[in-house]
């Protein structure tokens, strides 16, 4: 099961999520065929996804995040909404660099001329929309500096993929957010405690979610809460119909006249919808059909 497991510690002056993403990037992974090194950006991308949907408060909030940094991997896209269902995908899902220092080249895929991008729509008139720059195409820090220059938000960030033969073998993070009140000594706590998870994914092999929190912030007077579940889903029967819908009757039977078919892919979730005749008048309604008039 992937999990977020969240906490306040030092007394309200921080707070921390540690989650376990494991499942949820080998889904990614058999969805899209995902290459070890795709499968490392995507992962660290829906574990900070994860993050994102778990603080979300109103039912119908949701948001996006596009990572484009100009590297052979091309965008990462990762959508989700309140309830901690994630999903997403990358250009590439192919791409294969060498290794650099014994890890997979994250930053080297992703590249980092450009942007990460995050939309939010929490039901008010306008969606919130943060852009920053990226640092390493590396995704933690790039999430990182996103939160502090977008949100104004003081976080540390650490996220981590590890892939074998099978496929992931753990992925996850830690994210700690220190609050406004946070005295110079807590950050310093924070930032020491936050040297232990360079090598996430890997404690997350070995540990779960809940023994990683319990071990370092356990003692940081900490309120730990329940571990929400995190699921893959998408919802893209109603959008894709949309899609189609939006052709319009007479351009949606043209195409069927001369392909005998309407198909359209999901980036999300590689659902191909096919659409016949039957499907058509599904879709629009039998009035203006030739199917069934009174004599
Ligand atoms: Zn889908």
């Amino acid at each position: 099961m992937s999990e977020i497991m969240k906490a306040v510690i030092l007394g309200g002056k921080a707070r921390v999520a540690v989650s376990d993403t494991t499942d949820i990037v080998n889904q990614s992974i058999q969805m899209h065929q995902l290459s070890p090194l795709a499968a490392a950006a995507l992962g660290r991308t829906l574990t900070a996804g994860a993050y994102l949907s778990s603080n979300l408060k109103g039912k119908k909030d949701k948001y996006s995040i596009v990572v484009n940094g100009g590297g052979p991997l091309g965008k990462i896209v990762v959508a989700g909404e309140a309830g901690c269902n994630v999903r997403g995908f990358v250009e590439n899902p192919y791409v294969e660099l060498p290794y650099k220092n014994g890890k997979l080249d994250v930053g080297g895929a992703v590249g980092k001329n450009g942007d990460i991008t995050i939309i939010k729509d929490l039901g008010l008139k306008e969606p919130y929309v943060g852009v920053s720059k990226l640092i390493s195409g590396e995704i933690a820090e790039d999430f990182a500096s996103y939160l502090l220059k977008s949100e104004g938000i003081t976080a540390a960030v650490a996220l981590g993929v590890l892939t074998d033969m099978r496929g992931c073998r753990a992925a996850g993070g830690v994210i700690v957010e220190a609050m406004p009140d946070a005295t110079d000594e807590d950050i310093i706590i924070l930032e020491d405690i936050m040297t232990n998870f360079s090598g996430i994914s890997s404690m997350l092999a070995e540990k779960s979610a809940k023994q990683i929190m319990d071990f370092y912030f356990g003692h940081l007077d900490a309120e730990i809460f329940p571990s929400q579940k995190i699921t893959l889903q998408c919802h893209c029967k109603k959008k894709i119909e949309g899609v189609v819908r939006s052709l319009g009757r007479n351009e949606a039977e043209s195409i069927i006249a001369e392909s005998g078919k309407i198909e359209v892919r999901c980036d999300f979730c590689n659902t191909v919808y096919t659409f016949h005749q039957d499907e058509l008048d599904k879709l629009f309604g039998r009035a203006h059909g030739n199917h069934s008039k009174f004599k």
